[in-house]
């Protein structure tokens, strides 16, 4: 394998050789460093997904890959048949981040929200003493939570759920951003609230003001359990440490992935107290790789990351930037605008609205990579982007008028046709 092979003959490998269960941009990305990304024909890409804000840090975070360098030469794996001497550290720095009491680590974000399931259904039985089987959790429409055979369940997105049947049962389905909603889907039976404080694959939906506060209030009136899922949404993404924070509201369990590995390995968790993540005993819940050395090395080191406030504070200076941006595409090309019809999002995080007349998502990422700019679709006409809380100023300014120059294109193309 000396040769260097061109992205047209990797792509074609690729495709051969694996499931195609994604449609990936064609870009064949070989290196990285911050924001920046370096094709193999040696082109330079503005990251703008962050590997779904995996990548809060940056590309090789100069922190986090000493933290994993170091951890590489001494120890890697024990399984949890052991103790290991990084394992504590990471736990009560995380545990103290989220303000809980302890923290059950896993790898994928998957898995976390399998581990929240499992802990908030136990919770039912043991704590509030609902009957053997018959908890129900309440979840969102247009939810993501993963792609195992027990999330999918309860995705609304066809393309998730159908065909990978039978159902787990156990889940009630609700409109996202009304509490109302939740309020009557609650029964006695019900141990938990599922939800993404901000809903990031369904385009970054933002719910109304107020929402998570009620959430808070009808869980505690009911006794049962708010479950955040912020493994996208979390740890600085939106400008906060949390999400929630940005309503001042504490779930009972946050579900937390993604930018915990720091773009390097995949670290997940749940984070709760002792009166909820207790109901764990030995033996009845568990993963070989959770919570091994390199993964909490490289935890530990984004938990100090995060605790500076650094990244938070950037996400929330760059956010009003890109937001005011953004917000000014808004409106009919050539009339003042460039063919957006809505951005959302908060922090660093947006989801843009295209005309769908301009063209698809998918289109409009294309526009973009050939202007360098790596972004990704969600649903429809719909955008969203997602930089490295460690872009520059000068850097972002640069991706919205590559963005503004793609939908000036689509536009014109679409004119023609
Ligand atoms: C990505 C994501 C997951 C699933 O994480 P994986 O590591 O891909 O299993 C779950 N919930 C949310 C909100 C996510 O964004």
């Amino acid at each position: 394998m000396s040769t260097p092979q061109s992205t047209q003959e990797l792509i074609g490998l690729s495709e051969r050789h694996s499931a195609h269960n994604y449609h990936p941009l064609p870009v064949v990305v070989r290196e990285a460093r911050g924001a920046w990304v370096t094709d193999v024909e040696g082109r330079r890409y503005l990251d703008c997904l962050a590997g779904y804000s995996s990548l809060n840090f940056g590309h090789g975070n100069p922190a986090i890959l000493q933290a994993a360098q170091d951890q590489l030469q001494r120890l890697t794996l024990t399984s949890r048949a052991f103790f290991h001497d990084r394992f504590a550290a990471f736990c009560q720095g995380l545990a103290e981040l989220c303000g809980k009491d302890m923290i059950l680590p896993m790898n994928t974000g998957a898995e976390a929200v399998e581990t929240a399931i499992k802990v908030a259904r136990k919770w039912g039985y043991e704590v509030k003493g609902v009957a053997p089987d018959q908890a129900n959790i309440v979840v969102m429409e247009d939810n993501f939570h993963g792609r195992t055979t027990t999330i999918v369940s309860f995705s609304t997105d066809p393309d998730a759920r159908d065909g990978f049947g039978p159902a787990t049962p156990g889940f009630k389905i609700v409109k996202y951003g009304s509490a109302e909603a939740i309020r009557d889907a609650i029964d006695a039976n019900t141990v938990a609230v599922l939800l993404e404080p901000i809903q990031g694959e369904a385009g970054v939906l933002v719910p109304p003001a107020g929402y998570l506060t009620q959430v808070r209030e009808i869980c505690d009136e009911n006794n049962v359990l708010f479950v955040a899922d912020e493994i996208q949404s979390g740890l600085g993404r939106t400008g906060d440490t949390f999400a929630c924070d940005h309503e001042g509201v504490v779930p009972d369990m946050y579900v937390l992935g993604k930018a915990l590995g720091g773009g390097v390995v995949p670290v997940s968790a749940v984070a709760a107290d002792e009166n909820v993540l207790g109901v764990i005993r030995p033996g009845q819940h568990g993963s070989t790789f959770g919570g091994n050395p390199l993964a909490c090395a490289v935890g530990e080191a984004v938990v100090k990351l995060l605790g500076t406030g650094e990244f938070q504070a950037r996400a929330r200076e760059l956010g009003a930037v890109l937001h005011e941006r953004l917000g000014a595409l808004v409106g009919p090309t050539g009339e003042g605008g460039h063919g957006v019809v809505a951005v959302r999002g908060r922090g660093l995080w947006a989801g843009v609205d295209i005309d769908p007349r301009l063209g698809t998502g998918r289109q409009v990422c294309e526009a973009l990579m050939r202007r360098g700019v790596l972004a990704k679709d969600t649903h429809g006409s719909t955008i969203r982007l997602a930089p490295p809380l460690v872009v520059s100023e000068e850097d972002l300014n640069w991706a919205v008028d590559r963005l503004a120059e793609a939908l000036d294109e689509l536009a014109r193309d679409a004119g023609r046709s």
